[in-house]
């Protein structure tokens, strides 16, 4: 399979070589526990103490800030349970949304163009960075609570600053870093209850062995984006636009996107057709992208992002996700709007 013809790097990405070099030792020689006190133990420790300062750099903050999780999953669930009282944004990732829900957290209304302030007194505030369905780029509500931001689309893609944020949330194998890692920042850590008791690791905050291999893959990920952060978005910005000019003649394709967007992620519904449909002929064809969120595939509902947007359910159901990286080329993007212009035309003379 080409990675340059795979459109799905929102769901995840491939760990580069340059990363798998520096996680491989870990699965070996340096096998250490990074808590034994042996020679194996302090190199494993080693590692994760570079990873930690790595990550930090990334963020823009300090090593003792940033805590390991088994990705951005964990990271927002345990933000989520470590306050009482929670207002998240309608356009959320599921383990944000879906948690906010279990705990009977409130939802931020929206006026259609802005996000509004929490109803209330409320603790903590919840608003993505970027939306993981249509790249749109979330600004915060005037809020004194605290602030939580999932910045598992941005990190290392898209300027990202910290500045006034209490929490953030990221993820590995967004980055081109394994999958099954990631982490939180926390400005105050003294506001994180555990969410695992153990061990004692990360401070007694997060119980449970550290994956060495996995959080040295999350650190040299995250020097290679930061390193090619500026490259990688001129080149994912030309490849959108390439696919734009490629759908441009296409009847009834109506693109789903916010005042300001990624351009990691383009959102296109094409009006007439189910998205996953099309995602199975994009595949037939040798191209992977998908139909919404990887971890809503095979829910029969439509998605609540595009709904909260406004977006009726016939069109959310037509809707695709295009998302990009430094893998795909100019070509591929080019053969990829051709598919989809085939596509949407055969499938809608086939019917519903
Ligand atoms: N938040 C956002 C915005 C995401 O895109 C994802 C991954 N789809 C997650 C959270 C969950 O990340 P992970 O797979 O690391 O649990």
């Amino acid at each position: 399979m080409d990675p340059a013809r795979y459109f799905d790097n929102a769901s995840t990405t491939r760990v580069d070589p340059l990363v798998w070099r520096e996680m491989e030792p870990y699965f070996g020689e340096a096998c250490g526990n990074a808590n034994s006190i042996h020679q194996w133990g302090q190199r494993a420790a080693a590692g994760v103490a570079k990873a930690r300062e790595r990550v930090a750099e990334a963020l823009g903050c300090s090593a003792e800030q940033v805590f390991w999780t088994s990705g951005a999953t964990e990271s927002n669930n345990w933000i989520l349970r470590s306050f009482e009282s929670v207002a998240v944004s309608p356009f959320e990732h599921s383990s944000v949304w879906e948690t906010a829900h279990v705990l009977g957290h409130s939802l931020l209304g929206n006026d259609g163009h802005s996000l509004l302030p929490p109803d209330g007194a409320c603790e903590l505030v919840s608003v993505m960075v970027v939306n993981n369905e249509t790249g749109a780029m979330l600004a915060l509500p005037r809020t004194s609570a605290r602030v939580h931001r999932d910045a598992t689309q941005a990190l290392g893609k898209v300027p990202l600053s910290l500045e006034g944020v209490d929490f953030a949330s990221f993820s590995a194998h967004k980055l081109h870093g394994p999958k099954g890692v990631g982490g939180l920042f926390a400005a105050d850590p003294t506001f994180l209850r555990p969410l695992m008791t153990g061990g004692g690791q990360e401070h007694g905050l997060r119980a449970g062995t550290v994956n060495v291999p996995g959080v040295v893959g999350l650190g040299a990920a995250c020097v290679l984006a930061m390193e090619r952060r500026e490259e990688a978005l001129s080149h994912v910005q030309r490849l959108r636009e390439t696919v734009l000019d490629g759908l441009a003649k296409v009847p009834d394709c109506r693109i789903n996107e916010g005042p300001a967007n990624s351009p990691y992620i383009l959102s296109v519904s094409l009006l007439g057709l189910h998205g996953e449909s099309l995602v199975l002929y994009c595949d037939q064809s040798g191209f992977a992208v998908s139909s919404g969120a990887a971890c809503a595939s095979g829910s029969t509902e439509p998605s609540h992002v595009l709904t909260s947007l406004g977006i009726p359910e016939s069109v959310a159901r037509a809707t695709i996700r295009v998302s990009f990286s430094i893998e795909n080329t100019i070509e591929t993007a080019q053969g990829l709007a051709r598919t989809l212009a085939e596509g949407a035309e055969e499938l809608r003379r086939l019917g519903p």
